[in-house]
């Protein structure tokens, strides 16, 4: 299967899609995390990147489909993969869509996850990310077990993400209106679209999330 998950910052697409990853054998492609993989590196591509995360607009959209369209010709997204922050503006879809024609694919299902903004700003301005592997935490009910250690990798670099402080998180909410929403009716159109409820608990909003993957 071939899964878009669609929905603003902040609202579990990336919690939603890991733990799709251990159910199937779908990889989880999140341009987000290759953005800042690339930035990481140092890389070139990475550098250009950063100055548009950290303003909190979009990166060109050259730029992520060239990055999507490298990735989904590995052998590891032969039998499908979820899209994770990706496409994110209409002309993202359809180069998406003409990608994947040309190797006689397409989209299965894009699932939205509905939210209000006002909890997306109290679970992005109160997230804590771990520099070294992505883990998130968040300071009102979510913190490290053990101090400032990340649970997983054991880094003590758990910081907030320059994109995460508040005036970034408004300009990242207002440019999910703007560019992002509009695939909601793309996605309709094409008798795809699925919708879940997520100011929920990660769990609850798994077993939605798999009900659309069903029906
Ligand atoms: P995310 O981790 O998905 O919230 O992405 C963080 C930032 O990376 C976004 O605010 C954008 O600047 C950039 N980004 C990620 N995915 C895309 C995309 N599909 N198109 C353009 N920019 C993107």
């Amino acid at each position: 299967m071939i899964l878009v998950l669609l929905g603003p910052p902040g609202s579990g697409k990336g919690t939603q899609a890991k733990k799709l990853v251990t159910l199937k054998s779908w990889p989880q492609l999140s341009t987000g995390d290759m953005l800042r993989s690339a930035i990481k590196q140092g890389s070139k591509l990475g550098l250009e990147a950063k100055a548009y995360m950290d303003k909190g607009s979009l990166v060109p959209d050259a730029v992520v489909v060239g990055l999507i369209g490298e990735r989904i010709l590995l052998q590891d997204c032969k039998t499908g993969f979820i899209l994770d922050g990706f496409p994110r503006t209409i002309s993202q879809a359809e180069s998406l869509d003409q990608m994947l024609a040309s190797v006689h694919r397409k989209v299965d299902r894009a699932v939205l996850f509905r939210i209000e903004d006002s909890e997306l700003v109290r679970r992005l301005s109160g997230r804590r990310t771990c520099i070294k592997c992505g883990s998130m935490y968040h300071i009102e009910n979510a913190l490290p077990k053990s101090g400032g250690v990340c649970d997983q990798c054991g880094s003590k670099e758990i910081v907030q993400r320059d994109d995460d402080f508040p005036e970034i998180i408004e300009k990242r909410l207002m440019v999910y209106h703007q560019q992002t929403a509009p695939l909601v009716e793309f996605y309709k159109k094409q008798a795809k679209l699925r919708s879940v409820e997520a100011a929920r608990l990660p769990d609850q909003v798994a077993q939605a999330l798999h009900a659309c993957l069903i029906g």
